[in-house]
């Protein structure tokens, strides 16, 4: 019999796609190696629980009014979150952790560990109250998650005067950043931005281990760094899109004519883009992106999610002849089956914002990319994309048609485009062999399931 069976682990995802997604695929692959699992969410974008009969959902108040759902200041939406929450998930928590079941007596399940969001932030004083081992779960990489507290250091040590001819020069404490994005990433004056990471240092520290969707062959130097920073166990379990396919957790529904329109499109022509489920952008950016793909003359599939151009409903501000341009090569639609998208072989590019799971969905199946972030962790993201794996072109700050018309011949039909897709095909078969037998990802997980089992 398999250590873990008995045992149960509570999951406590952040109601966000970008969030939900891989806790869902961690409760999938728990549950593939004999966990039962209890997800704890929030009313606002609760997960389906239809869509996985073979877990236990349970859901708490949040208190979020119908505009605070609306917000898109994530990092607003996040504060009252924290604050709303604490108190009816303490109760939640205490009451699943009683021995018996109240209504019929019997001896509960035991439950092994809390596993939640590194963005929520009362959970780790919470659960050693309680005495349950908590870990969490990063949808970042191991690098940015690092990059959180090395950066403000490196800002206050004089980062901040650049001299013009030194904005390039790589940071030596952190590549493959230059010294501006340090500037780019950290968009938060240090001083708020200290005790709020001091304290997340202290619960990192604190917690009985961190996990992230990652692998050696992706994040690798900062992977020892983190070990040695952290002193807590780290697994970075892989990218299991190909294993564990996120579109059961999808909050919208996607749009599935998508499919028929790209079995019409021959073999590696299209371009796909989206900038993932909480980027928001100008209009007239928008009209850039329209433009820059329309005239590079390869047809496109482009995601424009409802309310995500501000100041509009979805794209009604797009000229009617502007519209019949579009729909002589491309389409438009408000949510995509992304996945399986980037899975058709009609796909040639994906022009993304460089999310974390967009960048491994694009890097699991092979589809080179067009990087657009927008801030944070994308940057880093898109950075490791263009230079250290060379398998994308960085667009970073020129949303501009002409950028985007040329960016999208080079990878589509120049030598260039060919050698980045060598180069990710390569790339995408080093990540599929980290689940092998001896891989690191599959060897992360295993120690992950001993050390959950053992508590
Ligand atoms: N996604 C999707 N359909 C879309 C756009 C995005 O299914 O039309 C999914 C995508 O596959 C990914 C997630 O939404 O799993 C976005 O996560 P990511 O980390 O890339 O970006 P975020 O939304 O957190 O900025």
């Amino acid at each position: 019999m398999e250590k873990s069976k008995g045992l149960r682990v509570i999951l406590f995802p952040l109601p966000l796609q970008g969030c939900i997604n891989p806790m869902i695929q961690l409760a999938k692959i728990l549950h593939s190696r004999g966990f039962s699992i209890t997800v704890i969410h929030t009313r606002f974008n609760a997960p389906k629980a239809s869509s996985h009969p073979h877990f236990t959902f349970i859901e708490i108040p949040d208190g979020l009014s119908e505009t605070e759902e609306r917000t898109i200041h994530t990092k607003l939406l996040i504060t009252k979150l924290n604050r709303n929450c604490e108190s009816p998930f303490r109760d939640c928590l205490t009451k699943l952790l009683e021995p018996l079941d109240s209504e019929t007596g019997d001896e509960k399940q035991r439950i092994s560990c809390l596993i939640d969001d590194s963005g929520w932030m009362f959970t780790q004083p919470l659960a050693q109250s309680l005495k349950l081992p908590r870990l969490f779960l990063s949808v970042f990489t191991v690098s940015f998650y690092r990059s959180q507290f090395v950066l403000p250091k490196l800002q206050r040590e004089g980062y901040l005067q650049l001299q013009d001819s030194e904005q390039d020069d790589l940071v030596e404490e952190f590549p493959p950043l230059r010294k501006k994005d340090i500037l780019r990433i950290l968009d938060v004056e240090t001083e708020i931005l200290d005790p709020f990471l001091d304290k997340v240092l202290k619960m990192t520290k604190a917690s009985s281990g961190l996990i992230f969707m990652s692998c050696e062959e992706l994040d690798q130097d900062s992977l020892s760094q983190a070990r040695e920073e952290f002193e807590i166990p780290i697994f970075a379990i892989g990218p299991s899109h190909s294993h564990f396919p996120a579109s059961s957790s999808s909050l919208s529904t996607p749009d599935e004519t998508c499919i028929p329109w790209l079995d019409k499109q021959e073999d590696k022509s299209v371009v796909y883009v989206s900038f993932g489920s909480l980027v928001t952008i100008r209009e007239s950016e928008l009209m850039e992106v329209v433009w820059g793909l329309r005239n590079s003359d390869q047809p496109f599939l482009l995601v424009v999610r409802a309310g995500s151009v501000r100041g509009t409903e979805w794209v009604e501000t797009i000229p009617e002849e502007v519209i019949e341009r579009i729909n002589e090569k491309g389409k438009i639609v408000k949510w995509a089956p992304q996945q399986d998208v980037l899975k058709h072989g009609a796909i040639g590019g994906f022009m993304t914002h460089n999310g974390w799971s967009s960048t491994v969905e694009s890097v699991c199946e092979a589809v080179p990319m067009i990087c657009l972030p927008f801030r944070w962790d994308q940057m880093l993201n898109a950075r490791f994309v263009s230079d250290v794996w060379m398998v994308g072109i960085n667009l970073e700050g020129r949303v501009e048609r002409k950028e985007i018309e040329v960016a999208i011949r080079r990878l589509m039909l120049e030598t260039e485009g060919e050698d980045i897709r060598e180069r990710i095909q390569l790339l995408k078969e080093k990540v599929g062999r980290s689940f092998e037998q001896n891989g690191s990802a599959n060897q992360s997980l295993q120690n992950l399931i001993d050390h959950i089992s053992s508590f």
